[in-house]
């Protein structure tokens, strides 16, 4: 029997996809496509008609209807090369399966991210987590100058180890955070899907969006239908807390965006009266800007 292929995949296996300065993401493999999900899903509402557009009739209707588990039956393997401080992030979704090069094995090689100077801005006032303004030119000249030379540093002292003898697996505390890993990464689509959703997202780091907006572009060619129905029903999607719908319902009546966060009991100021940056109600205003724009998907 011949395995399922896609054409748009196939074309796409051991093709690196540059991310960052020396990272990349590359589809290795696959098993399933969109042909899968339904074959999965037809075990539990039979097989019914086979048209194309039934297909993603039924496809649209899992994912509307949070039936997640046909999607766990296309797999996909990825290579991926990413600097240490993203993979961190990466590597805290627990439910793919990772091979990570070994440091204690191999040499690293001097491959560091200094990031673009567009990168280095300010912290954010209203997310802590986040970057906000741009920083003067010579504080961003100052900054990659630093993180050039620690950087150099490091590797020249963790080649100094390895010269005289120190174990690599030693000698790698050596090594900052700007530092290269790979790793292959082996994930199903459902999980895929929910890496994208927390990773595409514009309260992660810039970083790994940039990986996840490539990983995305690879797994829509295995998969493209899901694909569309994850970007309708997931990603596109709002969901609203019990306050927010009241608040709603208050805007359905006519009232402010103020005065219907104070009848949902949203808070938009402190107790001393000074506005918030953060927390529900200002939450709940960038859920209105958002339905106010055009909200393009990444
Ligand atoms: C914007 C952002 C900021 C973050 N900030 C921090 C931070 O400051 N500090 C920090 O430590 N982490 C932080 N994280 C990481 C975050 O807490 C999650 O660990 C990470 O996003 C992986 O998500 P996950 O557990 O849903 O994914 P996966 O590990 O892939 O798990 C998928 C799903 O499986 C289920 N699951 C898996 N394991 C378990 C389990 N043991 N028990 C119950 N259910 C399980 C859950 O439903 C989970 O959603 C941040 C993530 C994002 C996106």
């Amino acid at each position: 029997m011949v395995r399922p292929t896609v054409a748009a995949a196939e074309r796409e296996i051991g093709v690196r996809h540059p991310v960052l300065t020396h990272g990349f993401v590359a589809l290795v493999d696959y098993m399933g496509d969109d042909a899968a999900i339904v074959q999965a899903a037809r075990v539990s509402y039979g097989r019914g008609t086979k048209t194309v557009r039934d297909d993603r009739g039924l496809i649209r209707y899992l994912m509307r209807h949070r039936h997640t588990t046909p999607f766990e039956m296309v797999e996909l393997k990825f290579l991926v090369r990413l600097p240490i401080f993203v993979a961190r992030q990466y590597i805290r979704h627990r439910t793919g399966s990772f091979n990570e090069a070994s440091a204690r094995y191999s040499v690293v090689p001097d491959e560091y991210e200094l990031l673009p100077a567009e990168a280095i801005r300010r912290q954010s006032a209203r997310n802590r987590q986040g970057r906000g303004d741009p920083l003067p030119p010579d504080v961003v000249q100052q900054f990659r100058g630093d993180l050039d030379r620690v950087s150099r540093e490091a590797y020249a002292a963790y080649q100094r180890a390895l010269d005289r003898g120190v174990a690599r697996e030693v000698a790698r505390l050596l090594l900052p955070v700007s530092y290269y890993t790979q790793w292959y990464w082996k994930t199903n689509l459902w999980n895929l899907f929910h890496f994208l959703s927390l990773r595409l997202d514009p309260h992660a780091q810039e970083e790994i969006r940039l990986y996840a907006a490539e990983l995305a572009r690879l797994g829509r060619c295995v998969a493209p239908v899901a694909f569309e129905a994850f970007e309708e029903f997931e990603l596109g999607g709002l969901t609203l807390t019990r306050r927010e719908r009241t608040a709603v319902r208050a805007l359905l009546g006519g009232r402010t965006p103020e005065a219907a966060c104070a009848e949902a009991g949203l808070p938009l100021t402190r107790e001393d009266g000074t506005p918030m940056s953060t927390g529900e109600g200002v939450e709940f205003l960038e859920k209105l800007e958002r339905l106010r724009s055009s909200d393009p998907l990444p």
